[in-house]
């Protein structure tokens, strides 16, 4: 892995597609974050920092939201319930 290209972070209480709205749209508006991508079947969510990235800022969002999500990037697949009540099909899409 070269330069800070992307990181992946495992994140604990989603379990549907509301939980992803939700951290998308949480995080989606930092100027420090150019991308992120959230894999809701892998509980994992996937960031290319931007200028000046930092990670407690956006871990802190999170955590605010309810979520669990660690400031070390990892490697691996978490699978979680969610503590949101919206109800929604979890769909296949994030398997890989
Ligand atoms: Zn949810």
């Amino acid at each position: 892995m070269t330069a800070r290209d992307k990181l992946t972070f495992a994140v604990t209480g989603m379990g549907c597609e509301g939980c992803v709205d939700v951290i998308e749209n949480a995080v989606m508006p930092m100027t420090c974050v150019a991308y992120v991508g959230i894999s809701l079947s892998g509980g994992t969510m996937t960031v290319r920092p931007g200028p000046g990235f930092d990670p407690v800022a956006m871990v802190s969002r999170i955590v605010a939201l309810g979520y669990g999500v660690d400031e070390a990037p990892v490697e691996g697949n978490r699978s979680n319930a969610c503590p949101c009540t919206r109800p929604a099909a979890v769909g296949p899409e994030g398997l890989r």
